[in-house]
């Protein structure tokens, strides 16, 4: 009897489970929380309005069979396909309610045209950074780096950009701005050194043929419920509520792992998911590095429900105004368009903080900066409100975090021959299509081997 285990239910642990079915007899999928999804949960509130609490918007990957096995067509009766996404952005006190990158016009304009002269003057684009900040002066040149770009980000990373390693903004920030018009930028972009550096003025431009999806009238959690039903179909066991407390191995080879209730489950191949320095520590290894879980942020979610509609269309928007501590705000209704809205209008603002967050204090804050954000009305009165944190979220990736997570992974990796490290964990991919993508080239890869 071949057995695989999956330690971690998100969606690299769910995708995993799925594909590895087709080789091995038994597979179990581990999870240390009573719900499996990890980061595509939806929060239900006491009157059943679900919020969601990571990744919001689902997106073909472009991969044909990858797309057929996530979104079957059975299952997404429920759901919208959206073409495009109205993406906004706020900074430098301006609501920019149709373009996801900041609009280099809020400086003034001395600086805006010191700015583009500096950008139009630019050499031609290195290909190896020595950090964040070496990246941005060579992209952008020093204006746009130092008004734009270092207070946006300074306000998530709490660091100097020189600390950071180079492309960690666009977990937080495209790295693209908007200038002169609309006309001139689309000519602009012809070019490709121009088309790395402005974007379109509107969401509708520049699209791709893949397609987006938002449950028709509930959160993203929907998703996980679906992909469940396909657990179960294929005899995937689930153990939720559990995790993995030690791995016996021998001959380079993992032979079973014991379960934190004292149970064993024999395994000839394990796919871990969840943070490398668990493994190592499961192993029983004494190891010259650290086994500390890596610093990461953690995410206050703010979920609103309002008596009034929203004062934008947008389906979501970033702020990047170091001013607010407003991260994302999410417009369900605005993405749902339900038929009677019954005076209710719900949203959820997510606030990163390299602290524990004192939610209490942050939901009032984030209420102030939704009316100074022009997203709802001096008017409009809370019908109810939660708070929730997400922790283990976003990496700070200076310098020493990525050398630290990269070590931790390598000496995981050296001590077994059928043990396989994905999901967003590794550090090798963060955005749920980059973590799909890549574990269904891992698993697929692993079972034509
Ligand atoms: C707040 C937030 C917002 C995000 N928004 C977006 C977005 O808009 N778009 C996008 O593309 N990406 C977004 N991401 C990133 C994306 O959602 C994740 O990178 C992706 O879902 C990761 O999937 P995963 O399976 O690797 O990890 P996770 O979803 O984190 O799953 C890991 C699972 O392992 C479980 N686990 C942990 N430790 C153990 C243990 N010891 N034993 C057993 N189980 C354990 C956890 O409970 C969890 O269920 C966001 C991430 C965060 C934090």
């Amino acid at each position: 009897m071949s057995t695989a285990v999956v330690v971690g239910s998100g969606i690299a642990g769910i995708l995993s489970s799925i594909l590895l079915k087709r080789k091995f007899e038994d597979v179990y999928i581990i999870e240390k929380n009573n719900q499996i999804g990890g980061l595509l949960k939806s929060f239900r509130n006491n009157e059943g309005i679900e919020f969601d609490c990571g990744t919001h918007f689902l997106r073909d990957t472009g991969h044909t069979e990858l797309d057929a096995l996530l979104f079957k067509e059975k299952l997404m009766d429920d759901w919208l396909v959206l073409d495009y996404l109205k993406v906004g952005n706020f900074f430098g006190g301006k609501l920019n309610d149709h373009s996801p990158f900041v609009d280099s016009t809020c400086l003034s304009e001395e600086l805006y045209q010191k700015g583009m002269m500096e950008l139009l003057s630019l050499g031609s684009l290195k290909t190896d950074y020595k950090n964040l900040e070496d990246q941005f002066h060579n992209l952008f040149g020093v204006i746009f780096t130092n008004y734009i770009f270092k207070p946006a980000l300074q306000k998530f990373f709490g660091q100097e950009l020189h600390e950071i390693v180079p492309n960690a903004h666009s977990l937080f920030i495209p790295s693209r701005l908007l200038g002169f018009n609309p006309e001139t930028t689309r000519e602009l972009k012809k070019s490709p050194v121009f088309d790395s550096k402005l974007g379109f003025h509107s969401y509708k431009d520049g699209l791709s043929n893949c397609k987006n999806y938002y449950p028709k009238c509930r959160g993203i959690g929907l998703w996980i419920e679906n992909l469940t039903e396909t657990l179960h179909e294929n005899g995937v066991k689930i153990i939720a509520g559990s995790s993995v407390k030690q791995i016996k191995g021998s001959n380079q080879c993992v032979d079973s792992v014991v379960l934190d209730n004292g149970s064993q489950l024999n395994c000839n191949q394990l796919v871990w998911t969840v943070p490398p320095f668990l493994f190592i520590k499961a192993c029983g290894l004494m190891s010259p590095i650290q086994f500390s879980p890596p610093a990461r942020l953690f995410s206050g979610l703010h979920h609103f429900v309002f008596d009034k509609p929203f004062l934008t269309d947008l389906y979501y928007l970033s702020c990047y105004d170091p001013d607010f501590i407003s991260f994302r705000v999410t417009l369900y209704p605005n993405v749902q368009q339900p038929k009677k809205s019954q005076g209710k209008y719900h949203l959820t603002v997510e606030v990163l903080s390299q602290g524990v967050p004192d939610l209490k204090r942050d939901s009032q804050t984030v209420f102030y900066e939704l009316q100074k954000m022009k997203i709802i009305t001096n008017t409009s009165k809370v019908l109810a409100r939660d708070s929730e944190v997400v922790s283990g979220g976003f990496p700070i990736p200076t310098q020493k975090f990525v050398k630290g997570s990269q070590a931790q992974l390598e000496l995981a990796k050296k001590q077994f021959n059928n043990s396989l490290f994905l999901g967003k964990n590794t550090g090798n991919s963060w955005f749920l299509n980059e973590v799909l993508v890549d574990t269904y080239h891992s698993i697929t890869e692993l079972l034509g081997a």
